[in-house]
C-alpha cells in the first residue's frame, strides 16, 4: 500500500512537472494568442456570420477572468482576454463558436475582454494593451474582408449607434445592454487609429507633431475645420470660418469634457483630442472638414460629408504631396498637415 502510494505520488509529481514544462499552446485563429479554452458550458455554436467586434472591460484581473470563464457557474465567456501590463492575449473560445458576452448580439460578434476597471482607465488601459488589442481587431476584420468601421466616440462614449455605422464598438454601445464597459476612459479615436495600422502613415499619429495655435478672432480654413470637428463631437454651432464667441464657448466645453485646460485656444493639446480618424466609408461633419480642407489645396471636391472614392483619391494625393505614408486614412499626421 505504501509502495503504491509512493508510486501514485511519483506519478502525480511527474504529471505536475510535465504540465509545468509544456509550452503554452498557440491559438489557431490568432497565432500571437495563447489558447486556454473556456469551459464548454459557457459558450455555444454560432448562429450568424461574424460581422462585429465587442470591446469589454473585465472589472477584474486577467487571471481571475480566465479562471471564471472556465467555471460553469459563470455562464459567460469571451473569445479573447488581453492583459493590461504587457498586452498578452489569451483566446478562450474559438471564433467559430459563440461566446456569451453581449446578450442578443452574441451571435454575430467576437468579444475581447480587457483587463482592468472602467473607473480607473489611466491605470489599466495601457499602450501595450491598446496596441495588442488593436492588432487583434485588425486581424479579425481583415481575415474576413470586413471594412474597418471602428467607433470613434461620436455622440458620446455611451452612445448606441446602429450596427451598420460601426462594426467595432463597446459593450455599452450595443442595443439592449445593461453594462457600461469599456467606459468613458476608453480612448476610441486612439483605438481607431491603432486598428488602422500604426503610426507611420497618414492615418497614424507621430508623437512629435506640432499644430497651429488657433483662437478667438482668427478666421480661415483651419477655423472651419475646428468648427466641423466640434459639430462631429455633437456641439451645435455654425461653420463660418470665423472663430467667434460661439466657437470659443464650444471649444471650452469640449476641453472641459476631455480634461484639458479650458482656455478656448486650440493648440498642441486640443487639436489631437479634437481630430477623429476619418477614412473611406465615413460620413458627417468630420468628412466635410476633410473635403473643405482639401479644396483649399485645390482638389475641387463636393463638400457633401460622404467619404467616397473621390475623397479617398484626393486624400492619397495630398498625403503623397506632403511626404506622408499614402494610406487614404486621415489620422493626426494628415490632419496636422492640412491644418498648417
Ligand atoms: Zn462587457
Amino acid at each position: 500500500m505504501k509502495k503504491n502510494m509512493n508510486g501514485l505520488l511519483a506519478g502525480l509529481i511527474l504529471v505536475a512537472l510535465g504540465l509545468q514544462t509544456l509550452p503554452a499552446r498557440a491559438s489557431t485563429d490568432y497565432p500571437p494568442a495563447i489558447w486556454n479554452p473556456a469551459a464548454s458550458c459557457n459558450y455555444s455554436a454560432r448562429t450568424a456570420a461574424i460581422s462585429h467586434v465587442t470591446i469589454h472591460t473585465t472589472e477584474g484581473s486577467y487571471a481571475g477572468s480566465i479562471s471564471w470563464f472556465q467555471n460553469c457557474s459563470a455562464g459567460v465567456s469571451a473569445h479573447y482576454v488581453v492583459r493590461s501590463s504587457d498586452g498578452q492575449v489569451t483566446q478562450m473560445v474559438r471564433e467559430a463558436d459563440k461566446a456569451w458576452h453581449v446578450g442578443n448580439s452574441n451571435g454575430y460578434t467576437i468579444g475581447i475582454e480587457h483587463e482592468g476597471y472602467t473607473n480607473a482607465p489611466a491605470t489599466w488601459y495601457t499602450s501595450a494593451m491598446y496596441n495588442a488589442s488593436a492588432a487583434l481587431t485588425r486581424d479579425i476584420l481583415s481575415s474576413r474582408g470586413l471594412a474597418q468601421k471602428v467607433f470613434d466616440g461620436s455622440g458620446g462614449w455611451n452612445a448606441v449607434p446602429s450596427d451598420s455605422l460601426y462594426n467595432v464598438k463597446g459593450h455599452v454601445n450595443f442595443a439592449s445592454q445593461t453594462h457600461t464597459d469599456p467606459g468613458s476612459g476608453w480612448d476610441w479615436p486612439r483605438y481607431k487609429t491603432l486598428v488602422a495600422g500604426g503610426t507611420s502613415g497618414g492615418g497614424g499619429s507621430d508623437a512629435t507633431l506640432t499644430w497651429p495655435l488657433v483662437q478667438y478672432g482668427n478666421t480661415g480654413e483651419r477655423v472651419r475645420t475646428i468648427q466641423y470637428l466640434l459639430q462631429q463631437w455633437g456641439y451645435t454651432l455654425t461653420v463660418n470660418g470665423s472663430f467667434d464667441t460661439a466657437t470659443q464657448t464650444a471649444v471650452k466645453n469640449f476641453q472641459s469634457s476631455r480634461g484639458l485646460g479650458a482656455d478656448g485656444i486650440v493648440g498642441n493639446a486640443t487639436w489631437p483630442a479634437l481630430t477623429i480618424v476619418t477614412q473611406q466609408g465615413d460620413s458627417g461633419a468630420k468628412v466635410r472638414a476633410v473635403q473643405s480642407q482639401l479644396n483649399e489645396s485645390g482638389y475641387g471636391l463636393v463638400v457633401d460629408g460622404i467619404f467616397g472614392s473621390g475623397t479617398d483619391s484626393a486624400v492619397r494625393s495630398f498625403q503623397s504631396a506632403k511626404g506622408l505614408g499614402v494610406d487614404g486614412i486621415v489620422g493626426d499626421n494628415t490632419w496636422s498637415k492640412m491644418a498648417w
